[in-house]
């Protein structure tokens, strides 16, 4: 599996791509994409959205604004 990425929401900051520890996040004009190979669900970029654009594929990972 791997994380999404709500292009909707996303505004291009970076910081998913600043801690992703495998390389799995691209930073494109407008969004990021996400390399499905390399992520191993490890979600630092879920954490690291300001905006809860990064949504979990995998079953028990949620979202910073999830988490209370
Ligand atoms: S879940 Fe982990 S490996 Fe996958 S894109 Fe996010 S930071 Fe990278
Ligand atoms: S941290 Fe969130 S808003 Fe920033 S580039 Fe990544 S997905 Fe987009």
């Amino acid at each position: 599996m791997a994380v999404r990425i709500d292009h909707g929401r996303c505004c291009s900051c970076g910081g998913c791509v600043a801690v992703c520890p495998r390389g799995a996040l691209e930073l494109k004009a407008l969004y990021v994409i996400v390399n499905e190979k390399l992520c191993n669900d490890c979600a630092l970029c879920l954490r690291a959205c300001p905006v809860g654009a990064i949504l979990p594929e995998a079953p028990g990972i949620r979202r910073n604004d999830e988490i209370r």
